[in-house]
C-alpha cells in the first residue's frame, strides 16, 4: 500500500508497505537515492521528520495514516497482520 507518491499530493517522497517494512523509495536524503527500509512506524516517522527538516514536502494525509498506524503497534508487520484480519483499521 502507498502513503506517498512523488509528485502527487505535493509530495517530496515516495513511501509504501510492503506489510513488514515501510520503505522511502529512492530516498532523496540518502546520496545513492536508495531506498530505505524501516520495521517500525515510529523509525519512519522520524525518518520523515528529517525530510521536512530538509524542506522537503510530505503529505499531511500520510503522516497522519501513520501516526493512527503507530498507535495501534509501533510494528509494520503486526498492523498489516491486524488489518488483514480485519481487526484494525483501514486507516485511509
Ligand atoms: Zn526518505
Amino acid at each position: 500500500m502507498s502513503y506517498a507518491t512523488k509528485g502527487q499530493r505535493d509530495s517530496d517522497v515516495h513511501v509504501y508497505s510492503d506489510g513488514d517494512y515501510l520503505h522511502c523509495l529512492n530516498c532523496i536524503l540518502d546520496a545513492n537515492f536508495d531506498t530505505v527500509s524501516l520495521d517500525t512506524y515510529p523509525l519512519m516517522l522520524a525518518h520523515l521528520a528529517e525530510h521536512q527538516a530538509a524542506g522537503h514536502q510530505v503529505p499531511y494525509a500520510a503522516l497522519e495514516r501513520l501516526q493512527k498506524e503507530a498507535a495501534v503497534s509501533p510494528s509494520v508487520a503486526e498492523v498489516s497482520r491486524l488489518e488483514d484480519a480485519g481487526l484494525a483499521g483501514p486507516f485511509f
